[in-house]
């Protein structure tokens, strides 16, 4: 492999920490020459100290001053706010841009790096699930590639290397059942946000992990795999295989199934998207193919979590609702984070900000924010009217 230059947009979340581990082990195959937090600037002064980038992106005006002493000396610009996020994801001598930020925050870097025909390692889900028809008509006019780094795209991907779209007969997306996956529907409605951060088998950002426990990260991904690999919703299954070993499985025309099987560790697929087409050796170990037991196959339960049903009606009913889903969510988690309201609201919230939505084209970025902002105030507001209930 050549040497790559990346720029690694949320370089202090779980799917950055694992990115920089990456470039670390590749040594002087990855170049980062741009880095980005919102608010954890300790941190980021570290990685800074350690990468040496040429370009950071802060949150606000008042984090970029707080760096200003370290960046000078080691004369590196700053960019701050979401200005400054575009600004590193259009970054002229990057080869690969990760983006890695959480929320729709993410969604104009990654349409700014589409269009300036970069590869985009996309981790970010907000913008696929919202901007999914924006970013992908964009790519195919620039010509930029999308290389998805969660799990389950990634192992799609692979197994799709070298066919063709048009002998695909079905996508099975893999899920865990995240940490709430034997409980009753009464107990679910009432858990709180300690219970629903343990997740079983994955470890990951504190949103991706309420999300695993609804099952709503992964009607977001049904989503996703929607965009990225061209399917009709109607062919992507979802099953549960509780170990994560298997990531996801492509059944083609003649019937045959391909799967990807791996160790649940972010590094494989983060690796895999920084240094595609090629493949690097990593010190992740292969599976103990007779140590690892059995694996089963379940039918997700739709009753108990509905956030993966909402995902399914949301993409058929097309527009801006996915949207309003992703953006409603991204309210009601934080509000469950904040232990404001149970993790039942979250659901209840969310049908009900998609049900009084009007549906609108989702065809320009402007669509999509428009969408995005109302959803925000309406779960705010459904938000705040749950946690005076209690
Ligand atoms: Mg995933």
């Amino acid at each position: 492999m050549t040497m790559k230059k990346i720029a690694i947009l949320g370089s202090t979340g779980s799917i950055g920490l694992n990115a920089l581990d990456v470039a670390s082990s590749l040594g002087g195959l990855i170049d980062v020459i741009g880095l980005s937090a919102n608010r954890n600037i300790k941190m980021l002064a570290g990685q800074i100290e350690r990468f040496r980038p040429r370009v950071v992106a802060v949150g606000d005006e008042n984090a970029a001053r707080e760096i200003a002493g370290l960046t000078k000396r080691h004369g590196i610009r700053v960019l701050w706010g979401e200005a400054g996020l575009v600004g590193l994801a259009g970054l002229e001598d990057a080869d690969v841009i990760l983006n890695a930020v959480v929320g729709s925050v993410g969604i104009a870097p990654t349409l700014a790096a589409v269009r300036a025909g970069k590869t985009v390692a996309i981790a970010n889900k907000e913008c696929l699930v919202a901007a999914g028809e924006v970013i992908t008509r964009e790519a195919r006019r620039s010509g930029s590639s999308l290389i998805p780094v969660d799990s389950e795209h990634s192992a799609v991907y692979q197994c799709l290397k070298g066919e063709s779209l048009s002998s695909v007969r079905k996508i099975v997306l893999t899920a865990s059942g995240g940490s709430l996956v034997d409980m009753s529907a009464v107990d679910i409605a009432q858990v709180r946000a300690a219970e629903a951060l343990r997740h079983p088998t994955w470890k990951m950002g504190r949103k991706v992990t309420i999300d695993s426990a609804s099952l709503m990260n992964k009607g977001f991904e049904v989503i996703e795999a929607h965009w990225l690999f061209g399917v009709d919703v109607d062919r992507i299954d979802v099953v549960v295989e509780r170990k994560s070993l298997v990531h996801a499985l492509v059944e083609f025309v003649d019937g045959t199934v391909v799967a990807l099987l791996s160790r649940p560790d972010m590094r494989l697929p983060i690796q895999h998207a920084l240094t595609y087409p090629d493949r690097m050796e990593t010190k992740v170990e292969g599976l103990d193919l007779q140590a690892m037991g059995p694996l089963s196959f379940e039918k997700p339960d739709y009753e108990r979590f509905p956030c993966l049903r909402l995902a399914f009606d949301a993409i058929r009913a097309g527009g801006t609702v996915p949207a309003v889903l992703s953006a409603a969510d991204e309210v009601a988690v934080e509000a469950f984070l904040d232990n404001d309201i149970c993790f039942g609201d979250i659901f209840r919230i969310l049908d009900e900000v998609v049900a009084g939505h009007q549906r609108r084209a989702a065809d320009s970025l402007e669509a999509v924010m428009e969408a995005d902002t109302w959803a925000r105030q309406k779960a705010g507001e459904l938000a705040g009217e749950f946690a005076r209930r209690g």
